[in-house]
C-alpha cells in the first residue's frame, strides 16, 4: 500500500495557527493535509498552555475569592485541595477542546496525517508516523511548527526543576517554589501554586516583571502582589545545586540573598524558541535565522513563493490569537485572495490576579519611537463596579494621539482586564478618536464604563477625580 499523498496545501503543525490555517484553507474549498506530531490536536495552547493555564487559575480565582470573601461577613472553611480531581478538571476541559478540533477537521474533510514531518524538497515533506514514512507532494505549504521552552544549560536535570508543561501536570503542591522568570508564563502558574498553598517566589533579571507592559501597569500588580510573592527584581540565578532535601539556588544582584536558598522545585519560565529549525525548511531552500525563527512578508510568505510560515515560528509576540489570525491570511493568500496581515494592535492578557492587558503601542514604545502621545488614566478607585467588587487597585489608560485625538494604544491592570481589552482593540482597529469613545454610552456600573470615562479625562470633561 502506497503511503503518498498529492495535496494542494499542507499544514506543518496543528497548534492554533494550523488549525486555523487548515480550516480557513479547506472552507476556500482547497484540498488540506494537516501534520501534527503530537498525539492531539491544538499544539501548545489547548494541550499545554493557554487552555489549561486557564482551567487552573479558575480553581485558583475560586480559592482567592472565597478567601476575600470573610471581610465581607461571608466565612468558608479552609480549601480541601483534592489533586486527582483538579488535575481531572484540567484535563476534561483539555478533551473537549482537543477533541472538538477533531470533528471540525473531519467536517471539513481536512487530512489529518500523524508523526513528524520534514522538508525533502520545496515540494515535498516525509512524514514518519508510527505506521511508517508518509510522503506528501505539496503545491503549497505552509509551516506552524510553534515554540518550546527555553532551558538554562546551568541547571541540573532533575525531576523538581520543571517548565510550564510540567508545572500544568500539578503532580504535587510544592511548599517552597522558585518561579525563574518574571514574564507571563511564569507569573500565571505562581499564582496557581500561590493559591493552592506553595510559598512561591519570583526572580526576574530586569528590574520589572513583565517587561513588555509599561511601568505603572506592572507597578499596580506587584503592589497588589507583595503578599503573594516574594518578588526578586533585578536579580538573577547563578547557581541551581541539588540535594536530597531540595534544590539550592545561589542568586546575585540587587534583590539576592546572601546564602543559597532552598526550595522543593524551581519552574524555569525564562521565554519560548521557535521550532524553524527543526523541520528540515533548509531543504526546501527557506531560510530560518539562526535563532529558529522564520522571516515572513505581511502575506506570511517566506523566501520560497509556495511556502508561508505563521505563529510563534515568525517571532513575537508568541501568542494564540495572533497565530491564528496568521494562519488566516495565510490560507486566504493561497487561495488566491490579496489578503494582508497588518493588525492595528494585538493584544497581550496577563491572566493574572489581577490581569494585566494591553493593546496597540505602550507609553514605552511610544516614547521609543519618538511619537506625539498622552495617556489618560482612570482610576478604578472612582468606579462603581469596582468599589462594590472591592477591588479598587486597578486602573484604565488610553493613549491618544496628542494632533488627531485618535486611540493608539491602551492597558488595563485590574479584575477582566483581559475581556475588557477587546473595546479598545476595536476603536484602535477602527480608528476612533477619543470623542468617538467618550459619547459612546457604557453600561453602569461596569468596569468598561472606565473605558469611556478614561476619554472624558483626555476631553477635558471629568477633572474631580479621588
Ligand atoms: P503551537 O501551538 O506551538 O503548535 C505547534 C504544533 O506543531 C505542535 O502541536 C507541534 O507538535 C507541531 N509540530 C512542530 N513541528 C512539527 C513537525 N515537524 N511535524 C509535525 N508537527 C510538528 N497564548 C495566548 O494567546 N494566550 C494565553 O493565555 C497563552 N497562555 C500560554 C500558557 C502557557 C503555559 C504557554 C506555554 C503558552 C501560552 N500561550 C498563550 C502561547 C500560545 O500557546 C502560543 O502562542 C500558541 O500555541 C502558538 O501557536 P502555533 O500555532 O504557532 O504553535
Amino acid at each position: 500500500m502506497s503511503n503518498d499523498i498529492k495535496t494542494q496545501v499542507v499544514v506543518l503543525g496543528a497548534g492554533p495557527g494550523g488549525y486555523s490555517a487548515a480550516f480557513r484553507a479547506a472552507d476556500l474549498g482547497l484540498d488540506v493535509t494537516l501534520v501534527e506530531a503530537g498525539q492531539t490536536l491544538g499544539g501548545v495552547c489547548l494541550n499545554v498552555g493557554c487552555i489549561p493555564s486557564k482551567a487552573l487559575l479558575h480553581v485558583a480565582k475560586v480559592i482567592d475569592d472565597a478567601k476575600d470573601m470573610a471581610s465581607h461577613g461571608v466565612t468558608f472553611g479552609a480549601p480541601e485541595i483534592d489533586l486527582d480531581k483538579i488535575r481531572d478538571w484540567k484535563d476534561s476541559v483539555v478533551a473537549k477542546l482537543t477533541g472538538g478540533l477533531d470533528g471540525m477537521a473531519k467536517m471539513r474533510k481536512v487530512n489529518v496525517v500523524n508523526g513528524y514531518g520534514k522538508f525533502t524538497g520545496s515540494n515535498t515533506l516525509a512524514v514518519e508516523g508510527k505506521d511508517g514514512v508518509t510522503n506528501i507532494n505539496f503545491d503549497n505549504a505552509i509551516i506552524a511548527a510553534g515554540s518550546e521552552p527555553v532551558n538554562l544549560p546551568f541547571i541540573p536535570k532533575d525531576d523538581r526543576v520543571i517548565d510550564s508543561t510540567g508545572a500544568l501536570e500539578m503532580k504535587d503542591i510544592p511548599g517552597e517554589m522558585l518561579v525563574l522568570g518574571g514574564g507571563i508564563i511564569g507569573l500565571e502558574m505562581g499564582t496557581v501554586y500561590s493559591s493552592l498553598g506553595s510559598n512561591v517566589s519570583v526572580v526576574e533579571f530586569l528590574d520589572q516583571l513583565v517587561p513588555a507592559a509599561d511601568k505603572d501597569i506592572v507597578q499596580a500588580y506587584t503592589k497588589y502582589n507583595k503578599n503573594r510573592f516574594n518578588i526578586m527584581l533585578s536579580t538573577k540565578v547563578v547557581a541551581v545545586e541539588a540535594k536530597d532535601d531540595g534544590l539550592y539556588v545561589t542568586f546575585e544582584g540587587k534583590k539576592a540573598p546572601a546564602e543559597p536558598v532552598r526550595y522543593d522545585k524551581i519552574l524555569v519560565a525564562v521565554g519560548r524558541k521557535p521550532n524553524g529549525n527543526l523541520c528540515d525548511a533548509d531543504k526546501a531552500g527557506v531560510k530560518v535565522d539562526e535563532r529558529g525563527f522564520i522571516n515572513v512578508d505581511k502575506q506570511l510568505r517566506t523566501n520560497v513563493n509556495n511556502i508561508f510560515a505563521i505563529g510563534d515560528v515568525i517571532g513575537q509576540p508568541m501568542l494564540a490569537h495572533k497565530a491564528v489570525h496568521e494562519g488566516h491570511v495565510a490560507a486566504e493568500v493561497i487561495s488566491g485572495k490579496k489578503h494582508f496581515f497588518e493588525p492595528q494592535g494585538i493584544p497581550s492578557v496577563a491572566y493574572t490576579d489581577p490581569e494585566m492587558a494591553w493593546v496597540g503601542i505602550t507609553e514605552k514604545e511610544a516614547k521609543e519611537q519618538g511619537l506625539n502621545v498622552e495617556a489618560a488614566k482612570f482610576p478604578w478607585a472612582a468606579s462603581g463596579r469596582a468599589i462594590a467588587s472591592a477591588r479598587t487597585e486597578g486602573f484604565t489608560k488610553l493613549i491618544f494621539d496628542k494632533d488627531t485625538h485618535r486611540i493608539l494604544g491602551g492597558a488595563i491592570v485590574g479584575i477582566n482586564a483581559g475581556e475588557m481589552l477587546g473595546e479598545i482593540g476595536l476603536a484602535i482597529e477602527m480608528g476612533a478618536d477619543a470623542e468617538d469613545i467618550a459619547l459612546t454610552v457604557h453600561a453602569h456600573p461596569t468596569l468598561n464604563e472606565s473605558i469611556g470615562l478614561a476619554a472624558e479625562i483626555y476631553e477635558g470633561s471629568i477633572t474631580d477625580l479621588p
